[in-house]
């Protein structure tokens, strides 16, 4: 995912603020260059000792509508957009500190996070970028939901999202697929928001949950199309999805070179995906290391 011999960090703190679309709780998020090797990390600056954790699959887990890395109390939640925005800017090495668990929620989309990141300056910090190149198929999932990683002649990240709700969906079919590349993430996925059908909204709402989120702060549809809202992009939906994807799969700790297909995964199978990855990345690393011993 991206072209740069060099690791990338910022070139300078910077900060977003704003509400959890869960909780509603605020959450200042404090973006602070890293040194290359540290990869990403998320800090919880309002617990005792500011804990901290690597933003990586073995500490992460995928619920229904979104992405958690640890366990509460020491938790993040959300952290798919914000994930997405760092992976798609290809910077390897960043600390991320949270003043509350909770991503914030901006449009829904990761733009706000790009834009911030984008504006601190992107720059080298030295050592090359790890990287897994594809080598063999790798598949998770079932006949309907799918997720494939396949090798490419490419040296770049190719990913393709097949968004399918069936006929009497208001959500309609799309297929999007892109390079995943910086200028290519900044002008074609950062903004697609996140979306659901008023069905699911009303029964969040009924749980006690987003009762602060109203139909502009998000897609909402329902059978005419979105409430009280206009997409971006016509396809925006499946932009989105590729864009969660992205941010799941950032979760390998690695830049990814080679082609993944989707058809309908949510964030339990982007999450099982970005696990065979960083197992299949570890096992070529540690055969790499033997075969160095032994010559
Ligand atoms: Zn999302």
């Amino acid at each position: 995912m991206g072209a740069h011999p060099s690791q990338m960090t910022i070139g300078r703190p910077c900060s977003v603020s704003g509400r959890g679309y869960w909780t509603g709780q605020s959450n200042t998020l404090t973006f602070l260059p890293a040194p290359a090797g540290s990869g990403v990390n998320f800090i919880r600056s309002d617990l005792i000792d500011a804990p901290r954790i690597s933003a990586i699959v073995d500490n992460a887990s995928g619920l229904s509508l979104r992405t958690r890395l640890g366990q509460p109390p020491f938790h993040f939640d959300m952290v798919e957009h914000v994930m997405a925005a760092i992976r798609g800017l290809s910077i390897d090495n960043i600390d991320v500190v949270c003043t509350s668990a909770e991503m914030p929620a901006m449009d829904g989309s990761s733009f706000p996070f790009a834009l911030s990141l984008q504006s601190a300056g992107i720059v080298e910090c030295g050592g090359s970028p790890p990287t897994f190149t594809i080598n063999s198929l790798l598949r998770v999932g079932d006949q309907d939901r799918w997720i494939e990683a396949r090798p490419t002649e490419s040296s770049w990240l190719n990913i393709e999202y097949r968004l399918d709700y069936g006929n009497n969906s208001t959500i309609p079919s799309a297929t999007y697929s892109t390079v995943v590349s910086e200028l290519e993430f900044c002008e074609q996925l950062a903004a697609a928001r996140t979306f659901i059908t008023a069905a699911e909204a009303e029964q969040l709402q009924q749980k006690g949950l987003a009762a602060h989120v109203t139909h502009r702060d998000l897609l909402v549809f329902d059978k005419l199309g979105p409430i009280e809202n206009e997409l971006r992009f016509p396809d925006e939906c499946a932009r989105h999805k590729a864009l969660d994807l992205i941010g799941d799969l950032a979760l390998t700790g690695v830049n990814l070179v080679g082609e993944i297909i989707a058809c309908k995964s949510g964030h339990q199978l982007n999450v099982q995906m970005a696990r065979m990855l960083r197992q299949a990345y570890l096992t070529s690393t540690a055969d790499a290391d033997l075969r160095q011993s032994a010559a």
